[in-house]
């Protein structure tokens, strides 16, 4: 449902300031100034609604006079016998006058102001108010230069001695860490080769299912999980939400008419609030009921961890875990993949040491040979430099 209907606007005289005047008054009453195009018409209250009659009077909206700019009522007089009510200039320019003059802008939404009293609302000035900060600021600095360039030689040394320190421990923890070549006598090189073990027993287990395999099995019914029972059902009372229409709201847009008159349409749009009814409901009631399944209990051989057995040997002997036997008493026994650890007994760093190096280069190293590695402080594993 809409409204629609010609209203009345105002202005303010934009150059003596002069507030609320109608917008058909082409002139401000305190200083004469003829309203152009900059004028902005608005609507207030006292807006009053204009009778057929009264709008008739509104031939459309008002032209723009090309010497002056001032604006002029339509009257649908034609275009050559207009003349400017401001400058007294009439309109006819080399085309004879038959193209229409520029009007003032229609269709454009005006501003709504509240009441009369707002005008001079105190919004319209804080565009003007000083900013309250930063003079106060630059004022401080001002007053004792000589301090403040001293706090800031001070705190850019602080900040430089500090940076310095940081780098420093950066550069220092890098060089600790990264790997630096090392010369080493090498006095003799030796190997472990470590092969786990394991034995295939009897192992007691238990589970839902039964294994291939499984021998001395026992079962008995337990507990594997619970299950819901609808044992009943009960009456309750629920709040349940609605929404219901409360009344209404007028909402309206007014678009300027280029004349001084806007045109209002208004809509009324529903309110709704939310509201709750007490209704019934059926509810069902539950009860845990546990599941019984079957447990097995059961012997079951499986391949356990026995022992690691270590073969080592030095130099250039094969590293093989040949020697290692199995046992087939009282279980049958297997040896899982070998691992390899290599070794170096050096001369470095003026002191004996061992290092680890991995089983490929052990091979290329030589004994009682000056030679070069790659080695990170602290660490006791080496890679041999085999640039010499
Ligand atoms: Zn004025
Ligand atoms: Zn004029």
């Amino acid at each position: 449902m809409t409204r629609r209907e010609v209203i009345l606007l105002f202005w303010d005289c934009p150059y003596c300031g002069h507030k609320h005047i109608p917008g058909p008054t082409r002139r401000c009453p305190a200083c004469f100034w003829w309203r152009d195009r900059t004028v902005n018409f608005y609507e207030a209250p006292d807006s009053v609604v204009l009778s057929p009659a009264e709008v008739a009077r509104y031939a459309g909206p008002d032209w723009i006079c090309k010497a002056c700019g001032a604006a002029n009522p339509e009257t649908g007089a034609p275009r050559e016998s207009l003349v400017c009510g401001n400058c007294h200039k009439r309109q006819i320019d080399i085309d004879g006058g038959r193209t229409p003059l520029e009007t003032l802008p229609t269709g454009v939404a005006v501003e709504h102001q509240p009441s009369r009293w707002e005008v001079c609302s105190p919004r319209r000035y804080t565009g003007r108010a000083a900013p309250p900060m930063s003079g106060g600021i630059v004022r401080e600095i001002g007053s004792d230069p000589q301090r403040s360039i001293l706090a800031m030689v001070y705190a850019l040394a602080t900040v430089g001695l500090l940076g310095l320190g940081i780098v420093g421990l950066n550069t220092l923890g890098h060089l600790v860490s990264r790997p630096r070549p090392v010369n080493a006598l090498v006095l003799r090189r030796h190997w472990r080769v470590e092969v786990p073990i394991e034995e295939r027993r009897p192992v007691a287990e238990g589970n839902w299912t039964l294994p291939e395999g499984a021998y001395n099995v026992r079962t008995e019914q337990r507990q594997k999980s619970t299950r819901k029972i609808q044992i009943g059902t009960e009456r309750r009372t629920v709040q349940v939400p609605y929404e219901e229409q409360v009344g209404t709201r007028t909402e309206c847009t007014t678009v300027s008419r280029g004349d001084g008159t806007g045109e209002r349409v208004c809509s009324e749009e529903p309110i709704y609030e939310t509201r709750y009814r007490t209704e019934t409901e059926e509810v069902p009631i539950y009860r845990e009921e546990p599941v019984y399944a079957t447990w097995y209990s059961y012997t079951i051989d499986r391949w356990q961890p026995l022992r690691t057995a270590v073969v080592e040997g030095t130099e250039n002997m094969p590293r093989r875990a040949d020697t290692v036997e199995l046992a087939t008493h009282p279980y049958p026994q297997r040896k899982l993949s070998p691992k390899e650890i290599c070794f170096l007994d050096v001369y470095a760093q003026n002191r004996r040491q061992t290092w680890r190096i991995v089983c490929e280069q052990y091979d290329w190293v030589v004994s009682e040979k000056q030679q070069m590695f790659l080695k990170r402080p602290g660490a006791k594993e080496v890679t041999l430099l085999r640039s010499q």
